[in-house]
């Protein structure tokens, strides 16, 4: 039995974020992470046997980490900007072309736009949107590592009835209907808000705007960057910020389950221990602490394939006129339409795997080539990372390993239409001569990271002002026993690799420890 002033269950990125926060301001802080190493869905992977390659093996762009944390952590991440946001496949009659976004050449973006929807009206109205909400960026970004807003300080702060009723208001589908006449163009921004969030666009809940909104404010512009060495670069410069603080970091300690009065039981080496903490703080899902906690929980769905690849080279797009490295290196689109994104929620809702799943690449090692061996970059070898969207859990339910592999097949199928070439051609070996291909379903997550569901985000992403039981004030980590705060994905701004929850959970314990203001 030990004794701490903070046990915090998971090491995951926020752990750790809150983990270097409090021991750095003198508190003992034991982690206690189930698997083999911290990071959670933070980390690099050399995922095929004999390949030196260290793959992003889940997460893998960084826009939610804000400068504060890693000033304040002196953390050694560094991340690189991308020249093309995004390259979306496209045919119009029988000619295979593609809408290219360029963030430093306007001209060349309205020059696509022009060819591919034939005017350069979306064009307009994509850059006010692009304004729009980075007005709202701007002005929220700031606020997430503040004590929560009211909704009407939040509102306030914005100042713009129009970007807050767009943005808090009206459901996405809504507004991209109302605002662009090209169902590709709608289709590439609606995905910011279906990432890792099963919803139709027009639904009035606006899961899919809260969604949205963390896409498009992260660092107070919405730019989504290359973590440089890969995301085990970020957890590890945690590591060492949480260590050389003076926190304990224990692996392969598994939580089975927590005292709401600061006892947590957790099994290491083939024996039960006990740890006695002040304050229990959960990087784990609100509905895996409700489980340890001895609750009825009430587990998210997760709904999404993770697709990782190592290429021998890039492959050929259908369209000649683009090169392939412009094409990868920032987000391709891939069936992505508002009408497929739409129609991909309704088939698999209904529990069918669509012929052409909508799903999202882009190429690591072409900004970054610091993850590939000296061999393979001697070689010229690439990676691929893919994100499929609308892929519920309740797809893999009853047989996981073939319900796998005919998402699999059809999401490869789905790349394919937009490719010169099958991608199956280009993939690289491992040392069995099997190709460099693996998937992650849901299922997939929660076995290995214990995510429940796979839900990548803990639960529904939530609004960034006070709401339920978090008070103004609060920093909207509380659950209902007062020793007990999340501190994870699944804290009311949790979500994505941002440090957030983290660091949320950490002021509210120094708040308390010193006697101010409210707790959590
Ligand atoms: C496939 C995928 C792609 C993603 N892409 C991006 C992206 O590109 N950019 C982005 O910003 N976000 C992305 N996300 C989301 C982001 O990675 C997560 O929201 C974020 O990493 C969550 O961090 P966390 O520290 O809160 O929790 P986790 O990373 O879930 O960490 C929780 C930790 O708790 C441990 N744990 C669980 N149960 C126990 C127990 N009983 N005892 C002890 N330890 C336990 C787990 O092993 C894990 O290490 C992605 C996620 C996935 C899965």
């Amino acid at each position: 039995m030990t004794s701490h002033d903070v046990v915090i269950v998971g090491g995951g990125h926020n752990g750790l974020v809150a983990a270097a926060y409090l021991a750095r301001a003198g508190q003992r802080v034991l982690v206690l992470e189930r698997g083999t190493s911290p990071g959670g869905a933070a980390v690099s992977y050399p995922a095929f046997d004999g390949v030196d390659v260290r793959l992003s093996r889940y997460s893998y762009l960084v826009s939610l980490l804000p400068e504060q944390i890693i000033d304040d952590l002196g953390l050694t991440v560094r991340l690189r900007r991308r020249r093309i946001s995004s390259y979306t496949p496209v045919r119009r009659g029988d000619t295979a072309t593609g809408l290219l976004v360029d963030n430093e050449d306007a001209e060349r973006t309205a020059a696509s736009f022009q060819r591919v929807t034939g005017s350069t009206r979306d064009f307009a109205a994509w850059q006010e949107l692009a304004e729009l909400t980075g007005r709202v960026a701007q002005r929220v970004f700031p606020t997430l590592t503040e004590p929560l807003p009211s909704r009407e300080q939040l509102r306030e702060a914005v100042g713009d009835d129009e970007a807050w009723r767009v943005v808090f208001e009206q459901p996405l589908g809504h507004t991209l209907q109302e605002r662009f006449s090209d169902d590709t163009v709608r289709g590439v921004l609606a995905t910011d808000g279906l990432i890792g969030t099963f919803a139709d666009l027009n639904d009035t809940g606006l899961v899919q705007n809260r969604c949205w909104l963390y896409h498009v404010i992260g660092g107070g512009t919405g730019d989504w960057d290359v973590p440089v060495g890969g995301m085990g670069a970020v957890t590890g410069a945690l590591v060492e910020a949480a260590r050389s603080a003076g926190a304990q970091i224990r692996t392969e300690a598994e939580v089975v389950a927590i005292d709401p009065d600061g006892e947590v039981r957790y099994r290491h080496d083939d024996a039960e221990h006990v740890a006695h903490a002040g304050w229990v703080l959960a990087n784990v899902a609100p509905s895996v602490l409700d489980d340890l906690i001895g609750e009825a929980s009430v587990p998210p769905e997760g709904a999404q394939l993770k697709v990782n690849m190592v290429l021998r080279r890039l492959p050929k797009l259908a369209d000649p006129e683009v090169d392939p490295r412009d094409a990868f290196s920032g987000t391709l689109h891939v069936n992505e339409d508002m009408a497929q994104l739409q129609a991909a929620f309704e088939a698999t809702a209904q529990g069918r795997i669509p012929e052409l799943p909508p799903c999202e690449i882009y190429c690591h090692s072409l900004t970054d080539d610091s993850i590939l061996g000296p061999e393979e970059r001697r070689a010229g070898m690439q990676t691929l990372t893919l994100f499929g969207l609308h892929m519920p859990a309740r797809l893999f339910a009853a047989d996981h390993e073939a319900a796998k592999a005919e998402a699999l097949r059809a999401t490869l199928r789905s790349l394919d239409s937009v490719l010169g070439e099958p991608i199956e051609g280009c993939l690289h070996t491992d040392a069995a001569g099997r190709p460099c291909l693996e998937a992650k379903t849901p299922l997939d997550l929660h076995a290995e990271l214990g995510m429940p569901g796979g839900h990548i985000f803990h639960g529904d992403l939530q609004w960034p002002y006070a709401h339920g039981e978090h008070e103004p004030g609060s920093w909207g980590v509380a659950t209902k026993y007062p020793r007990v705060l999340l501190c994870g994905a699944g804290s009311t701004r949790g979500g994505g690799v941002s440090g957030i929850g983290g660091h949320n959970a950490a002021m509210a314990v120094l708040a308390q420890s010193a006697g101010g203001q409210r707790a959590s």
